[in-house]
């Protein structure tokens, strides 16, 4: 990605009308541009709001607005920032933009403030990160992580890390500089010790990141269950609406409903199926198709079942069809006399598919709370929704594969010991190095830089 030394320009704030809309210029052009926008002010002061007439020059509509100059390197980009607060008109704002171009700036590119921010050190990239995070953030709890994030709690992590990879490879260097003085500006049990340190702090780091990327990312939850056994009044309970179409006729539900959803702060897009039926109408069958492509794709099914009538064929083979993955029992209608016995055999389970039954009745709502709780611990691993240092799959892929890396390295170095030549060994820091850098961009390639930013809006 192409950073240049040009001033640049774009809206702020979102597009449309509102109370307010704020047009940024950042780049050493910044002020004198702002100066060919208004007009008759009093000189602005670093970091003071100054308000000012916007002189509408050129076609474009006049404004009253309040200027805030932040002098480089004191500023979001590092470079000089003008923030110009208009009017929440979109003629207005589009118009000063278009006035701003006209003399000499250049409209942003997404994320091309950030960016600046980013190559000019004022951020690193998982701070940068962090900012389209708590941006694009739809929870309190993603808000909350992305704001961690932003004030440097994983990059001081990794920081942490590589400073003890580090110092462990600059003894190992220095032990391969002075070979006479043999393995001895470290000893393997130290070269170990260090290892099992760094190894530590990123399992504590990665055993967060399931939940902490569930939080950040979302999760899928299908609904599935025979006609009739209550999925969409359960579902309705789930979104609290009433968008799933109740009914007493089965096979009503023909479609896919979804809903996106926050239970207990997890964002969970929820799946609702049509009836796991085999029909002739064509219709139907279709949602019948997406419902089985939906229970393949979601991180975890709920599977419902009448609990006051026997379980029936198509509910044993729905059991059978979930019993490998994640999933969770609903016995639903607990507000009937229970009829539905579910026998070890008929769940099927196996070591691997940790089963919940839970009851409840979508009617009375009984057993919610509990439904809620399971999904949830099923989803992030844990009871205790906290916010997670880790969450970005980029940081986790990275992280992991250093681990692997590293484990490998001290596995070898235990059972060799004093054999593995220091070479060895510091490859692998350095590898371990190299994905910490790349975390917080201290190594980072265009192609990199591109993808995360072009994701980010324009103006951000
Ligand atoms: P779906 O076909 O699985 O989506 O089932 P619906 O949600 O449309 O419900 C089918 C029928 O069962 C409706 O008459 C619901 O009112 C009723 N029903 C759903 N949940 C319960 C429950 O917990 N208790 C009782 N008594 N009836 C329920």
């Amino acid at each position: 990605m192409y950073v240049a030394d040009d001033t640049i320009v774009a809206l702020a704030t979102p597009p449309g009308r509102g109370g307010l809309a704020v047009v940024r210029l950042s780049g050493p052009g910044a002020l004198a541009i702002l100066g060919a926008l208004i007009e008759g002010h009093s000189p602005l002061e670093p970091r003071h709001a100054t308000l000012v007439k916007v002189a509408g020059r050129d076609g474009t509509p006049r404004d009253e607005a309040v200027v805030t100059w932040f002098a480089s390197p004191a500023s979001y980009t590092g470079e000089d920032v003008v923030e110009i607060s208009l009017h929440g008109s979109p003629v207005v704002a589009g118009g000063v933009v278009a006035a701003a171009a006209s003399h000499g700036a250049r409209v942003a590119r997404p994320g091309e403030f950030t960016l600046r921010a980013f190559v000019n050190g004022k951020l690193d990239l998982a701070q940068a990160e962090a900012v389209r995070d708590l941006v694009s953030a739809t929870t309190p709890l993603q808000a909350s992580m992305a704001y961690d994030q932003l004030q440097g709690t994983l990059s001081e992590r990794i920081g942490a890390i590589d400073r003890l990879v580090f110092q462990l490879a600059a003894k190992l260097e220095a032990s391969i500089d002075f070979p006479e003085e043999g393995y001895h500006f470290v000893e393997t049990g130290e070269v170990l010790e260090t290892l099992r340190r760094v190894e530590s702090a990123m399992g504590e780091l990665l055993a967060e990141s399931r939940r902490g990327r569930v939080l950040r990312e979302g999760a899928t939850v299908a609904v599935f269950g025979r006609p009739n056994v209550g999925k969409s009044t359960g579902f309705n309970r789930l979104a609290g609406s009433d968008r799933a179409i109740v009914t007493e006729i089965p096979g009503t539900t023909r479609d896919l409903l979804t809903e996106s959803v926050s239970l207990q702060g997890v964002p969970v897009m929820l799946v609702d199926t049509a009836g796991a039926r085999t029909s002739s109408d064509p219709v139907e069958r279709e949602g019948v198709n997406r419902a089985a492509r939906a229970r393949d794709a979601a991180d975890l099914a709920l599977v419902v079942l009448d609990g006051s009538v026997l379980l029936g064929s198509e509910d044993e083979r729905l059991l059978e069809q979930t019993a490998s993955r994640s999933r969770l029992v609903v016995v639903n209608k607990s507000d009937l006399p229970a009829r539905c016995e579910l026998s070890a055999a008929s769940l099927r389970s196996t070591p691997a598919s940790r089963e919940d039954v839970i009851r409840v009745s979508a009617l009375t709502g009984v057993g919610f709370d509990g439904l809620v709780a399971a999904i949830v611990t099923q989803l992030t691993g844990s009871s205790s929704i906290a916010p997670a240092a880790l969450s970005n799959g980029r940081h986790i892929q990275l992280l992991s594969q250093a681990r692997e890396r590293l484990q490998e390295a001290s596995a070898r170095l235990e059972v060799e010991i004093g054999q593995i030549p220091e070479e060895v060994i510091l490859s692998e820091l350095q590898a371990t190095r190299q994905a910490l850098e790349e975390i917080t961009g201290q190594r980072t390639s265009d192609d990199l830089l591109e993808e995360i930013f072009s994701r980010f809006c324009v103006g951000k």
